[in-house]
């Protein structure tokens, strides 16, 4: 007897309780891929499995839907895999050990891949029903999601008709996910000359920022650390000469850095006044983010004086004048989504070789051509400036639409089921629709879930009312004509 037997929709959860005894960790997804196909020959569907072990399953039109629009369902093989510290499950060859408390279903000491296992789950039992009418449906379930998405990237979408696709990976009943960011990776590039110099060596160094994720803070107002510390060479600029020998700052393009640092090379003369002028930067700084990002603190030191390679004044002037000049932050909100972000970039990672200065931004935007222009702007200051871009890691936006007949009537269903309206969501980050958006043409998605806590930890916890709900209202959607 399973542990979730006694629970209704019995079907589904009968599902998801086997989909939680295979292991199916990101990379590996083998089983639970294979259980896949083996359970769509089982009940006579065609099946598509390639070698990245993503699955596709088709099932045609049931009596009176044979003219209706075909519906894509979509989810994820794979889970987040954390556990306590005591706890000795093997997640690459043991099964979850599942309980329930209250109306939770939860995975003693470890996460419980309702994400997405209940998507998975939900799919299975409407392939295996002869009750539920629908029309043609094509499911995909793919891998490697919470790794970098190269399932979605990877897999062959060509015997796919359907054009509506109600993917199943949001964590909140009642909210529907309607339109996320597209974006890329573009590395700015000056080349750059050096020269032996003499003088006093200072240390700056630009810390305590809050940092964040570029596509889930940018809108906080918080400052980078790169900009910063290109501020503070530009107001050293006003009242000294001075050279530098070194720039870094930040890891990663996707992260607001936090943590920046220089040296330059200043005259003996000249050392008091840039360090109070940078005392003053930091004033300026502490007060103008004294409430989005308080912690910000600039400082200064000096090492003595000493003979280094330091860049040539043309180049150090270009290097400085590109970080402060080349946009960063948000450039746009959504004319159509309150709040959303729709275009933004965020300089990540600052560098500085003996060949070039590196500068990475990652640019996002919602709107595909937005994101284009962007990337033009870069591109066209820095080739002003003798230098060059690189683009990489480039996925499309899943671009709001205006007319969705999908979200039309499923805002209408849930409306008529709940009597309250269902919330409209966007993100500014990157989602798995957006990448089938790009290989869908004219893809109409909208993404939704039951409810769920702590995903991606061990205290994650599915709600059993609302998954019985979300399957309920998945029938009338499917029915829908
Ligand atoms: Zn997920």
């Amino acid at each position: 007897m399973g542990v979730l037997s006694e629970l209704e929709p019995k079907e589904v959860f009968r599902y998801f309780e086997e989909i939680c005894s295979i292991p199916h960790p990101s990379y590996k997804e083998e089983k639970l891929s294979d259980y896949c196909v083996k359970f769509a020959k089982e009940h006579n569907l065609s099946v598509f499995q390639d070698e990245l072990k993503n699955v596709i399953i088709i099932k045609e039109a049931t009596e009176g839907y044979e003219g209706e629009p075909p519906i894509v369902i979509q989810g994820h093989l794979d889970m987040v895999c954390e556990k306590e510290a005591d706890c000795p499950i093997d997640f690459e060859t043991d099964g979850l050990k599942l309980a329930i408390e209250g109306d939770y279903i939860t995975a003693q000491g470890t996460t419980l891949g309702g994400d997405d296992g209940i998507a998975v789950a939900y799919a299975l039992a409407i392939l295996a029903s002869d009750a539920i009418s629908h029309p043609r449906l094509e499911v995909i379930f793919t891998v490697s999601e919470e790794v970098g998405m190269e399932g979605a990237s990877g897999i062959d979408v060509s015997m796919i008709k359907g054009r509506k696709l109600l993917n199943i990976d949001s964590e909140e009943e009642g909210y529907m996910l309607t339109s996320c960011a597209g974006g890329r990776s573009v590395e700015c590039e000056l080349f750059v000359s050096w020269e032996e110099k003499k003088g006093v060596v200072v240390d700056i160094s630009v810390s305590g920022l809050l940092g964040g994720h570029s596509g889930v803070e940018i809108d906080k107002g918080r400052a980078n650390s790169n900009i910063l510390l290109a501020r503070a060479l530009m107001d050293i600029g006003k009242i000294a000469e001075y050279d530098i020998i070194s720039m870094s700052g930040g890891s990663k393009d996707n992260a607001i850095p936090r943590k920046s640092e220089a040296k330059i090379l200043v005259e003996s003369g000249d050392v008091s006044k840039v360090l109070a002028q940078i005392e003053a930067v930091a004033k300026k700084a502490a007060a103008e983010y004294s409430t989005s990002d308080p912690g910000i603190c600039i400082q200064a030191e000096t090492e003595g004086e000493q003979t280094v390679f330091v860049l040539t004044r043309e180049t150090a002037e270009k290097a400085v004048l590109l970080i402060t000049l080349l946009p960063n932050g948000i450039q746009r909100m959504s004319a159509d989504i309150e709040g959303l972000v729709e275009t933004s970039l965020n300089l990540g990672v600052l560098k500085l070789s003996r060949e070039a200065l590196s500068l990475r931004y990652a640019v996002r935007s919602s709107v595909g051509t937005a994101k284009e222009h962007l990337t033009d702007k870069l591109e066209a200051l820095v080739a002003y400036m003798g230098g060059k871009i690189k683009i990489s890691g480039d996925y499309p936006a899943w671009e709001y639409r205006k007319d969705s007949a999908l979200r039309e009537d499923m805002v209408r269903i849930y409306r008529e089921m709940y009597q309250k309206e269902p919330v409209i969501q966007a993100i500014h980050a990157g989602l798995e629709c957006g990448i089938l958006a790009g290989k869908l043409d004219g893809l109409d998605a909208v993404s939704i879930g039951p409810d769920m806590v702590g995903v991606h930890t061990t205290e994650e916890k599915l709600s059993i009312s609302s998954t019985r709900r979300v399957w309920e209202y998945i029938l009338e959607v499917l029915k829908c004509k």
